[in-house]
């Protein structure tokens, strides 16, 4: 590994002035489960280190007048271990517990899993599905925005050069909204997603309610299967109309063959896995 300097703020503002001061050598740091392991391979380089991880903000999930606030330090077990969490969103915590070993949970962070911004991140699918926000801070301020704008492309997020991830938000609509994730991966732990998937709904007279699908692995990004959600909604739940769901969710996805599987077979496992969370969640709307 290159030698590089180190910095370690206690605001986000302090960060974000040392990144703008130090131009494109300089890199946030969080858990380091992704960046070491690149700085070590010289995959990426960094002449100094900006260290997130003593900022008191980032680093706490809190209930808000807005909806339940993840600060982006906020590590995937903080996640499994919370019972805000536990109450008010439980499809986060099933997500987190797939996320690598226990070392790699209690290190890695909800931000800089969604700022790696790989198609397979777990952390993606059930926040898109609850309509997550995420908050951005660089020398201009604050900004807020979907968590699926902040998704661009593989690698890429909206983030600009020097900013930095503040919090992602569940906004309080979808507090208590039935959720259900389910990830399939080649090994049952330490693997990563062939496909992943979420599903949040509410049944609003016995007719599926602001339904959302959102798959991981099968697209350039994380997406939701918005065509599939409006064949659902304002309809009765029954096993044909999600089979038929779960089949559109299918045509709006792009999987790639590569050396863990075909495209074909990632076809067949978004049909499954749709069909699994809308029945999952459309049974937990019901209970
Ligand atoms: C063995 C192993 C297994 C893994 N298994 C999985 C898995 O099953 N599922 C999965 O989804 N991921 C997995 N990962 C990937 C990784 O652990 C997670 O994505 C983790 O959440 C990354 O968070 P981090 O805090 O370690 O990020 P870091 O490595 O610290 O940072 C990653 C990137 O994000 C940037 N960054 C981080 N935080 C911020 C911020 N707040 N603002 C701006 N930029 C920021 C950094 O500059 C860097 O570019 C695995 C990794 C390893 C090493």
């Amino acid at each position: 590994m290159r030698p590089f300097e180190y910095l370690a703020p206690s605001s986000v503002e302090a960060a974000v002035a040392a990144l703008a001061e130090h131009g494109p050598g300089a890199r946030a740091l969080a858990g380091g489960t992704d960046l070491l392991v690149d700085l070590k391979h010289d995959s990426v380089s960094a002449g100094l280190l900006v260290d997130l991880t003593r900022i008191a903000e980032c680093k706490v999930i809190e209930e808000t007048p807005d909806g339940l606030r993840f600060g982006s330090l906020v590590t995937h077990t903080q996640i499994m271990e919370s019972d805000l969490v536990r109450r008010h969103a439980p499809a986060m915590i099933d997500a987190a517990r797939t996320i690598g070993a226990v070392q790699t949970r209690n290190l890695g962070t909800l931000g800089g899993n969604l700022v790696t911004c790989v198609p397979s991140l777990d952390s993606g699918p059930v926040l898109l599905a609850l309509d997550a926000e995420v908050t951005i801070a660089g020398t201009g301020g604050r900004r807020r925005m979907p968590l699926g704008e902040f998704f661009v492309g593989p690698r890429k997020t909206a983030l600009q050069a020097g900013e930095v991830l503040v919090d992602i938000v569940l906004p309080r609509d979808s507090l208590g909204k039935p959720c259900s994730f389910r990830k399939f991966g080649l090994r049952k732990g330490q693997a990563l997603a062939l496909v992943n998937a979420a599903a949040a709904t509410r049944l609003d007279g016995g007719k599926i309610a602001g339904v959302r699908i959102a798959l991981g692995a099968v697209a350039p990004t994380v997406i939701r299967a918005t065509r599939a959600e409006a064949a659902l909604d304002g309809r009765s739940p029954d096993p044909t109309l999600i089979a038929e769901a779960a089949d559109i969710a299918a045509t709006e996805a792009k999987p790639i063959d590569d050396f863990r599987a075909s495209a074909d077979y990632r076809l067949e496992l978004i049909r499954t896995l749709t069909r699994r969370v809308l029945n999952e969640a459309i049974e937990t709307a019901t209970s």
